[in-house]
């Protein structure tokens, strides 16, 4: 961004819009599955295709959800939830009206920790807190498939419930709402309120922009970012904007309130529609569907069914565990692969080994077979039981790495693995002798360069000693017996 003295200094204002389908079985107001990548209008029925006569029915599990995510995100929730409809006349809607919430979100304010950039190995890194505005509940449309000559539209979205998350004007850049996205991701997954996978369209986000004068307080005029699909694009989308407004204001021109496309691929953005263009919905409540009634014993029954926050679960880490900032930021980015870490941890007594071993060996082989952490064949009871063994001596560091990468593939605890393949590490003071005298022998270089002062040339000893022994000498006992032999 090129400011001068001369111009004043602007900075950004962002609020994000967000919209995350719920994760249900069946549709918003009826039982149709809710579902992608089938066959087009497969997943629709009258109340759907919104054939006369019809009437929609709550799907509670989404009214559930959408309660949950509020408690997730401290909201206050509504004692009363109601529906209005939202009319507007587009082929996406075969009832010409949206079924939403208007005056009386079901959620209010609320608020999501962030992270900033910045942590280092051992402390966490800045956070603060953006506030939210509301979530409401509110059906999905059709998708208008657009070919040369005609459009066809697929109905199979239409009434999937979804949610939509309004953020205050307070995101301050384009990494701040990185960092907003990717943790309410986290929340939502963890929390099971929905899969958010941005190519299936199941978080999509809206970002509204403006710039200011460093000191205005008054809000400046917003434009409208849509179709960011992906958290990457939001963030450079975000970040194009900034400095495109900056350089109309700083060359003398004026923001026009718009909405504009923001194209990922060539990192341009057109205008879309300005606002002398924006609809009147004629919002009225829903007469066919009566308002629901939240009472406490319901929220207080759905919220003993959530995570811990993924930034609670990082401080206990730290606190309980003193793990390292790089480990915990690993583990608690999967709920399944957090639990599992503290079954290791407790099973094991040793919390920093497990989490090593979770965070780096069991990570890469569930990537390398292609499976799940709830899939592998490694349970934490193993994890725990490795640990001991190196603990005890039984097994060296490099053998354990061995035998690790075995219960992958077989499934065997690791104390058989060590027995069937004799990995045991050779306490026997004859045979570690032996192989020690051997060493020497092969390596009279090293020997001599000891005997002159040469601490380093031990290492070339202890080495064939390894290789002879396949790993399986005792490291501390040898270096005790190399010095013996060749004092
Ligand atoms: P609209 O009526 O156009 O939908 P809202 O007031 O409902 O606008 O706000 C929509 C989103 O835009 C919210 O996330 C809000 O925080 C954000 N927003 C509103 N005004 C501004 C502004 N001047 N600059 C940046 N974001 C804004
Ligand atoms: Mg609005």
């Amino acid at each position: 961004m090129s400011q001068t003295s001369a111009t004043p200094l602007y900075e950004a204002v962002i609020g994000l819009e967000v919209h995350v389908q719920i994760k249900t079985a069946s549709k918003m107001f009826t039982r149709v599955p809710a579902g992608f990548g089938h066959a087009e209008n497969t997943l629709t029925d009258p109340v759907v295709l919104a054939l006369p006569g019809a009437l929609p029915v709550l799907n509670k599990q989404a009214l559930d959800k959408i309660i949950q995510a509020g408690l997730l995100l401290g909201c206050k929730i509504a004692p009363v939830c109601k529906w209005d409809r939202k009319n507007y006349f587009y082929p996406d809607s075969p009832k010409n009206y949206q079924i939403s919430q208007f005056d009386q979100p079901i959620c209010i304010g609320g608020k999501v920790e962030i992270e900033l950039p910045g942590a280092s190995r051992n402390v966490m890194g800045e956070h603060t807190h953006i506030e939210l505005t509301r979530i409401h509940l509110e059906e999905d449309v059709g998708k208008l498939n657009h070919g040369s000559v005609d459009s066809l539209v697929d109905y199979n979205r239409a009434g999937t419930p979804l949610m939509e998350i309004v953020t205050e004007p307070v995101l301050k850049s384009a990494d701040e709402a990185f960092a907003f996205l990717t943790v309410l991701r986290t929340i939502m997954v963890q929390g099971g309120i929905s899969d958010c996978d941005m190519e299936k369209g199941q978080m999509r986000c809206d970002a509204n922009i403006s710039i200011r004068p460093i000191g205005e307080t008054k809000l400046g005029t917003k434009v409208e970012l849509k179709n960011l699909n992906s958290i990457s694009f939001v963030r450079d989308g975000i970040a194009h904007e900034i400095r495109r407004q900056i350089a109309v204001k700083t060359s003398g021109g004026t923001i026009v309130q718009e909405t504009r496309d923001y194209d990922g691929q060539t990192g341009a953005s057109q205008s879309l529609r300005s606002k002398e263009m924006a609809h009147d919905y004629r919002y009225f409540p829903d007469p066919d569907l009566m308002p629901v009634k939240v009472d406490e014993d319901w929220k207080t029954h759905l919220r003993a069914a959530l995570p811990e926050l993924p930034f609670d679960r990082q401080r206990r880490y730290f606190e309980q565990y003193q793990l390292p900032y790089t480990l915990t930021a690993v583990l608690i980015s999967d709920a399944e692969l957090a639990a599992y870490f503290e079954e290791a941890a407790k099973l094991s007594g040793k919390p920093q080994a497990a989490a090593n071993w979770i965070a780096n060996d069991l990570l890469r082989e569930v990537s390398a077979a292609n499976t799940t952490v709830a899939e592998s064949k490694i349970r934490p009871a193993h994890v725990a039981e490795l640990v001991k063994l190196v603990d005890d001596g039984v097994i060296s560091s490099s053998i354990a790495k061995e035998v690790f990468v075995e219960m992958a593939t077989s499934g065997e605890t690791p104390g058989a693995i060590v027995e069937r393949k004799g990995l045991k590490q050779s306490t026997d003071t004859g045979e570690l002798e032996g192989w020690v005298r051997d060493a020497i022998a092969a390596n009279p270089a090293a020997a001599a360069g000891f005997k002159n002062g040469n601490e380093k040339a031990l290492n070339a000893i202890k080495g064939s000693v390894m290789k002879a022994s396949k790993g399986k000498a005792n490291p501390k006992l040898v270096d005790e017996i190399v010095r013996k032999q060749l004092a």
